[in-house]
This record gives structure tokens, C-alpha cells and sequence, in this order.
């Protein structure tokens, strides 16, 4: 079986489509993998997953299903990463945080305080002696340059990779948390922290590529070595064609940059599940800074969670195919 797990998000309807085109949507449910999306001239096209959440579906449903036996996994040492997919306001954010990362309402919170429960909660169950560690590193990467949510001083981290440690953010801070309340108030600081840079350097969210780092250590008493899982949460840049004839300057080198690091994306998760030995050995990691940094979370034995988040209007019917055709392919 694949380590690769491909599911789609649709979102409610926002206010702006249901007064543009009152309640219509561009889908048509079977079940909970298959379903058929128009596009703008009617032509249906059928699109099977490992699950399709609808527009009713709650957070919940989207942890325990996509989520939760990846961080069961990351206790056990197995790396994993969670990946949000998609066009600008697809749901990509408020699956991976919630409405705000520090969402009170249980119901509402997002993939990201879920995970903070999940790997405390894993930690305080595990019986033995073993001691734990927890910790976390944020970066953005914007026109393939990293920088440190954490420090707005490290603007250009490097990615390394070391024979014991696996790929590194060479020099980015790394938060050790003790407990889950400390955690979300350090994702809340760095997430804070992303919208000042985009501010200083005149860029929106939806340009860069937000990347979350846990890295969970353990030391049992009865072995010297430390085992290490690590768990990558990616919310892309948005996936949106910006069009070729209104962009120029900054914002096409932008568009061509996210453009490139995503097809690299896609790129990498397709030499991963297409499982033919020769392909294998030429996994194109260097393509792009997100790749490489995902390298040792993408592929060996780690686990892959892909969440395409698309919106139901027809008005975003060309966009919601290309999502859902990018992650038919990853499949
Ligand atoms: P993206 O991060 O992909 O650009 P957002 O997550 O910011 O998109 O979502 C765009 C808007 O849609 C936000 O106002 C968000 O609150 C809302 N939204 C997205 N997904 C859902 C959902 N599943 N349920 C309710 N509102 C949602
Ligand atoms: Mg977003």
C-alpha cells in the first residue's frame, strides 16, 4: 500500500459565491471517495480519493481520518508530513489552524492544536520509562528563501542535511514545548510573527509556503540512542494560474516561483507512489527548497497526508479541477 493518503476538502459556500450564484455548486456527491465536478462548459469529470470530505464535514472528521495515525506514527518514530493543497481561500488555513489557532470552541479547531493534543496525549499514555521531548521550528519559505517565524533576524536559513539528524534548518530556532497551552501560544507568536514579515516585505500569506517542524525525541533508560519522528505540517501557497497577461514585475515572479516549487511538489509525491525501482532512485528533492526540506519526511518509510482543499462554486470550477487533477496524480 501507498504512504501517500490523498483526501479533498470542500468547503461551505462563502457569502460572496452564494450572492454571485445563489446556492449552486459545481459537484455532485456519490460517496465518500467518489464524486463528479462541471466544469464552466457542464462537461462532468469523475475524481476517486482516499475520502472526500463535503461541505458539511467537521474538523474532527478531518484529524481522525487524515491526521491522527500520522502522529501515532511520529511517536513511533515514523515521519510524517500533512500537506494543505489548494487555491487561495479553498479552506487551506482553517483546516490547518482553525478559524484562529487559539479557537476555543472544540469543534472549530483546526488540524494544528490537534496535533499538539495528539502528541501529548501519545506521550503521557506510553507506559515505559521513556523520556520525551517535543519540539518546534517555523519557517516561511517566499520566493525560495527561508525564514525563521521564530526570529525575523534569520531571513535566509539554510537547509542541510546530516548523517544522524536527517535534513536540518541550519541555525532556526527550535521552541522545546512542555505543554500543549505553551505550545499553541508558540505557533500563535510565529504565525503573529509571519504577518509582520509579509507587512516588512509587502507580500500576502497566500505567496509563501508556511512549513510547521515538530520533531519528537525519546530516550528510553534501557538504550543510549535517541529516537527521533519527526511531523511536517506544509500550508501551501495558494495554487491559483495568476494570469499570464495581467501579471508582471514581482507578482509574476512570484506566480512563476510558486508555480515551480509546487510542480516539484507534485513532482516528488509522484516518483514516490508510482513505485517503479528506477524512478525511485531519481526522487527530484533538489528541484526546490520545499522539497528538500521535506526530503526525509517525503518517501522511505514516513507517511504522507495530502489535503486538497477546493471550493464548491462554479465560479472556481477551473481552479477546483486543477487542485483535484494535481491530487489525482499524487495518488
Ligand atoms: P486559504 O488558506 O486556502 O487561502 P482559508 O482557510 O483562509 O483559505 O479560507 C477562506 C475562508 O473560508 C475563511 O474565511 C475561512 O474561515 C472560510 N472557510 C474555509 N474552510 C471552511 C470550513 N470548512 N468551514 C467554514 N468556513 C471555512
Ligand atoms: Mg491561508
Amino acid at each position: 500500500m501507498s504512504n501517500v493518503t490523498v483526501c479533498v476538502r470542500f468547503r461551505p459556500l462563502s457569502s460572496k459565491e452564494k450572492r454571485d450564484l445563489g446556492d449552486n455548486i459545481c459537484i455532485q456527491s456519490f460517496d465518500s471517495e467518489n464524486f463528479i465536478i462541471k466544469d464552466e462548459k457542464e462537461e462532468g469529470f469523475t475524481f476517486s480519493f482516499d475520502k472526500v470530505f463535503y461541505e458539511e464535514s467537521k474538523q474532527a472528521d478531518v484529524y481522525e481520518f487524515l491526521v491522527l495515525p500520522i502522529v501515532r506514527d511520529a511517536v513511533n518514530s515514523i515521519n510524517g508530513t500533512i500537506i494543505a493543497y489548494g487555491q487561495t481561500g479553498a479552506g487551506k488555513t482553517y483546516s490547518m489552524e482553525g478559524p484562529n489557532i487559539l479557537e476555543s470552541d472544540e469543534k472549530k479547531k483546526g488540524i494544528l492544536p490537534r496535533v499538539v493534543d495528539g502528541l501529548f496525549s501519545c506521550i503521557k499514555t506510553s507506559t515505559d520509562s521513556t523520556k520525551y521531548t517535543i519540539k518546534l521550528s517555523m519557517v516561511e519559505i517566499y520566493m525560495e528563501k527561508v525564514r525563521d517565524l521564530f526570529d525575523l533576524s534569520k531571513d535566509n536559513i539554510q537547509i542541510k542535511e546530516s548523517k544522524t539528524q536527517g535534513i536540518l534548518l541550519s541555525g532556526a530556532t527550535e521552541i522545546s514545548l512542555l505543554d500543549p497551552a505553551e505550545a499553541l501560544q508558540s505557533l500563535s507568536s510565529g504565525i503573529a510573527n509571519r504577518a509582520i514579515g509579509e507587512t516588512q516585505m509587502n507580500m500576502a500569506s497566500s505567496r509563501s509556503h508556511c512549513v510547521y517542524m515538530f520533531t519528537l525525541n525519546q530516550q528510553s533508560h534501557s538504550e543510549k540512542r535517541v529516537k527521533s519522528g519527526k511531523l511536517v505540517l506544509v500550508d501551501l501557497a495558494g495554487s491559483e494560474k495568476v494570469e499570464k497577461t495581467g501579471a508582471e514585475g514581482r507578482v509574476l515572479e512570484e506566480a512563476k516561483t510558486i508555480n515551480k516549487s509546487l510542480s516539484a511538489l507534485g513532482n516528488v509525491i509522484n516518483a514516490l507512489t508510482c513505485g517503479s525501482p528506477a524512478k525511485a532512485n531519481h526522487i527530484p528533492y533538489r528541484d526546490s527548497k520545499l522539497t528538500r526540506l521535506l526530503q526525509d519526511a517525503l518517501g522511505g518509510n514516513s507517511r504522507t497526508a495530502l489535503l486538497c482543499c477546493c471550493s464548491p462554486s462554479p465560479s472556481n470550477a477551473s481552479e477546483s479541477l486543477s487542485t483535484l487533477r494535481f491530487g489525482a496524480r499524487a495518488r
